[in-house]
């Protein structure tokens, strides 16, 4: 979808990049000021700044030699995980294991 019909003017919103909460995600800027926020990446923002700085308790699986950690799917959802993916994982300290998401 290029442009969108405009609600508050009736005008044509064009495809912008938007600041939402802070974040630059995709949507549409009408020339009268009015901002459509793309849908999917709004709710996704949404659920990220209420999951951010909880922790999650999850239990390691084995994967023949390999240790697997199953990532809760609210968690997967806000951060956009899915198989496949590459991920970073960070030894912090004896106690401490972070993943990084590119
Ligand atoms: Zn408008």
């Amino acid at each position: 979808m290029k442009g969108m019909k405009c609600v508050k003017c009736g005008g044509i919103a064009e495809k912008a990049g938007l600041s939402f909460q802070g974040v630059e995600i995709d949507g549409w800027r009408c020339k009268c000021g009015e901002e459509y926020f793309n849908p999917e990446q709004a709710e996704r923002i949404l659920l990220l700044n209420k999951l951010k700085g909880e922790s999650f308790e999850v239990t390691l699986g084995r994967s023949r030699s390999n240790l697997i950690i199953r990532i809760p799917t609210k968690v997967q959802a806000a951060l956009g995980l899915e198989p496949g993916k590459t991920v970073k994982l960070k030894v912090e300290d004896a106690k401490k294991l972070g993943l990084i998401v590119a």
